[in-house]
């Protein structure tokens, strides 16, 4: 006796694994991104001294009191940080 229960749970398991799929790629992806700006030093004073007014939210790094771009933030205090307590 083989009920239609068998073949909908397998169905959904099909489209679960594919969802599953296709967050992990853009998880995967977009961790890379961060990665790679945050291990990308250069880049990042480059556009601090280029484009100074760009960002609209500016923080202050607790580490070095410079203000920081929202979209840098995060980077920046890694890199500020782990140099920081380096060098003091
Ligand atoms: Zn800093």
């Amino acid at each position: 006796m083989s009920g239609p229960n068998e073949e909908s749970t397998q169905l959904s398991l099909l489209i679960f694994g594919d969802l599953l799929d296709s967050i992990i790629v853009d998880v995967a992806s977009e961790s890379h991104r961060i990665a790679k700006l945050g291990l990308d030093p250069k880049l990042e004073e480059e556009e601090e001294e280029s484009h100074p007014s760009v960002a609209s939210v500016i923080f202050d790094c607790m580490n070095c009191g410079r203000s920081i771009a929202a979209g840098r933030f995060a980077p920046h205090s890694e890199k500020c940080m782990g140099k920081g307590r380096k060098a003091r």
